[in-house]
C-alpha cells in the first residue's frame, strides 16, 4: 500500500490498531454504524491469535460474573449458526485428586448457589460417569471431576478472519503491513510543531487533550477515535504518557496422538496440579497447553515448545488417556500474549488518557473467548452507555500501579 493511497482514500472516524482477534471483533462491531479503518503491522492473526488453542471456557473463567460468560457463549452459538465459524460445544472437566475432593465439592455447591438464577451449569461427576461419557479418559487415581457445561472450542485464525470479513462487509477498511507508530493528540501541552503530541494524560483526564489521528510508517491519518488493540505491543504504543500494566508472556501447546483417541470421545479439560489444559483435535489427537512464563524479549521468544514441556505434555497425555501405549507428539508451538496483574484484560476508554482513546489489551490467555465481550464493551465505552454485563472488571482504574513490573501469574481456574 502506498502513502498516497492512505492519505487520499481514508477518512475514518475510528482507527483500530491491531488485526488480532480483538481488533477484528471490535472493527466488526463498530463498522456497522461508523467509518472504521483497521491497521495491522503484519497480517491478520499474526500475533497471539494465530497461536491460540481456541478454547472457550468462559464459565470457569468468569464464575463471579456469569453475565460476562453468558454474553460470550451466546455469541459463539449464534456465530456458529450463521456458518461463519465452526464452534464445537464440549464440556470442560477438571479431574480432582482424592485430597481435593471435599474442596471441589464445596466449590461446585458454591458456584451453583451463587448463580442459581444465572444458569451456571457445573457438577461434580464420579470417575465412572466421566469414563462412560468420555471413554478415551482414564480416571483411575481421581476422586471424580468438576464438569463445566457451556464450553467449547474453535479455530482462532478462522474466527479472526470471519470477523475481519464481516467488518469489511459492513464497510470497514482493513490494511495489513502498516505499523502505527504513535497516536496524535491535540490539546494541552501542544509541542507547537505540527499541532500534535504523543498520547498524554493524567488521571483526571482534563489535561489529556483529544485524539486527532495516528502516525504510521505510511504517513499520518486523521480520525477522532483510536482503539489500541495491539496485543503485548499496546504498552509501547501508548507509552510513556498512558502507562498500562501489561507485560508479555510466552505460553505453549503440544499436540499428541494416541490410539486411545481413535473413535472415542474425549472432553476438554484442565489439570490444576500440573497446570495444563487439554482439548480434542481432529480424529485421534489431543492438544495439551500450558507452561506460561513472562518474557523480557517477546519479539525474540521461541515459537516452538520447549523440550521440557514436550516431555511434560506427553507424560500428562499418557497418564490421562485410556491406552497403555505411549503417546506420540505430532505438533508443537508457542506464542506471546499480554498479561495483567489480575489476569483480566483492560477494555476501557480510560479517563487517564486523551478523549477518543480506547484500549483493549491484556487478554492473558483468554482473548479468543473474550473477543465478543471486548467488542460489545468498546462500543458502550465509546458511546458512554451501560454494557449488558458488568464493565468494571475491565476498567484500567482498577489498577493503582500501572507499571509493568508486576509478578506474572498463570491463570489458575480452568480458564
Ligand atoms: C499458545 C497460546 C494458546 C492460547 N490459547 C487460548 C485459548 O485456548 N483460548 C483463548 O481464549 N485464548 C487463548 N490464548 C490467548 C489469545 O491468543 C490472546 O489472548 C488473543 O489472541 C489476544 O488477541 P489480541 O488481538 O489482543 O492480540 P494479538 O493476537 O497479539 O494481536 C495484536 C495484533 O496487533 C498487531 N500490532 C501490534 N502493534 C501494532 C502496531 N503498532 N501497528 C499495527 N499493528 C500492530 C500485531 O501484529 C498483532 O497482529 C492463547 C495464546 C497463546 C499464545
Amino acid at each position: 500500500m502506498s502513502e498516497r493511497r492512505l492519505a487520499r482514500d481514508v477518512s475514518p472516524e475510528v482507527v483500530v490498531v491491531g488485526g488480532g482477534v480483538i481488533g477484528c471483533a471490535i472493527a466488526r462491531e463498530l463498522a456497522v454504524d461508523r467509518r472504521v479503518l483497521l491497521l495491522e503491522r503484519d497480517r491478520i492473526a499474526a500475533g497471539a491469535t494465530g497461536r491460540a488453542a481456541g478454547e472457550v471456557t468462559m464459565s470457569p473463567s468468569y464464575p463471579d460474573y456469569p453475565g460476562i460468560a453468558a454474553h460470550a457463549n451466546a455469541f459463539f452459538d449464534r456465530y456458529d449458526a450463521t456458518g461463519a465459524i465452526e464452534y464445537v460445544e464440549a464440556p470442560s472437566v477438571e479431574p480432582v485428586s482424592p485430597d481435593r475432593e471435599e474442596a471441589a465439592r464445596a466449590r461446585v455447591d458454591r458456584l451453583r448457589n451463587e448463580v442459581a438464577n444465572g444458569g451456571l451449569d457445573v457438577a461434580f461427576e464420579s470417575p465412572d460417569a466421566v469414563e462412560r461419557r468420555w471413554p478415551a479418559l482414564d480416571m483411575s487415581g481421581y476422586a471424580g471431576a468438576v464438569r463445566f457445561a457451556n464450553a467449547g472450542y474453535l479455530d482462532p485464525a478462522e474466527l479472526a478472519d470471519a470477523l475481519r470479513a464481516d467488518a469489511e462487509e459492513s464497510g470497514a477498511r482493513v490494511e495489513t503491513g502498516v505499523t502505527v507508530t504513535g497516536i496524535r493528540v491535540d490539546g494541552e501541552g501542544d509541542n507547537g510543531g505540527d499541532g500534535t503530541e504523543p498520547v498524554g494524560g493524567t488521571d483526571g483526564g482534563a489535561d489529556s487533550g483529544s485524539v486527532i489521528g495516528v502516525e504510521t510508517d505510511h504517513g499520518a491519518i486523521d480520525c477522532s477515535t483510536v482503539v489500541a488493540a495491539a496485543g503485548w505491543r499496546t504498552r509501547e504504543l501508548l507509552a510513556p504518557d498512558l502507562p498500562i500494566p501489561i507485560r508479555p508472556y510466552r505460553t505453549q501447546c503440544v499436540v499428541i496422538r494416541s490410539p486411545a483417541l481413535r473413535g472415542r470421545d474425549v472432553s476438554m479439560g484442565w489439570l490444576p496440579g500440573p497446570d495444563v489444559y487439554f482439548r480434542p483435535m481432529g480424529e485421534d489427537e489431543l492438544l495439551v497447553g500450558g507452561r506460561s512464563a513472562a518474557v523480557d524479549d517477546p519479539a525474540a521468544a521461541s515459537r516452538s515448545a520447549d523440550g521440557a514441556f514436550r516431555e511434560h505434555a506427553s507424560e500428562i497425555g499418557s497418564g490421562l488417556l485410556a491406552d497403555p501405549d505411549p503417546v506420540r507428539i505430532v505438533d508443537d508451538w508457542a506464542g506471546v500474549d499480554a498479561a495483567t496483574p489480575d489476569t483480566r484484560p483492560i477494555v476501557d476508554r480510560p479517563a487517564a488518557g486523551p478523549d477518543g482513546l480506547a484500549v483493549a489489551t491484556g487478554f492473558h490467555g483468554r482473548g479468543i473467548m473474550t473477543a465478543p465481550v471486548a467488542a460489545t464493551l468498546i462500543r458502550h465505552r465509546i458511546e458512554g452507555t451501560d454494557p449488558p454485563f458488568p464493565g468494571d472488571p475491565f476498567a484500567l482504574s482498577r489498577f493503582e500501579d500501572r507499571s509493568a513490573d508486576f509478578r506474572f501469574a498463570s491463570i489458575s481456574d480452568g480458564g
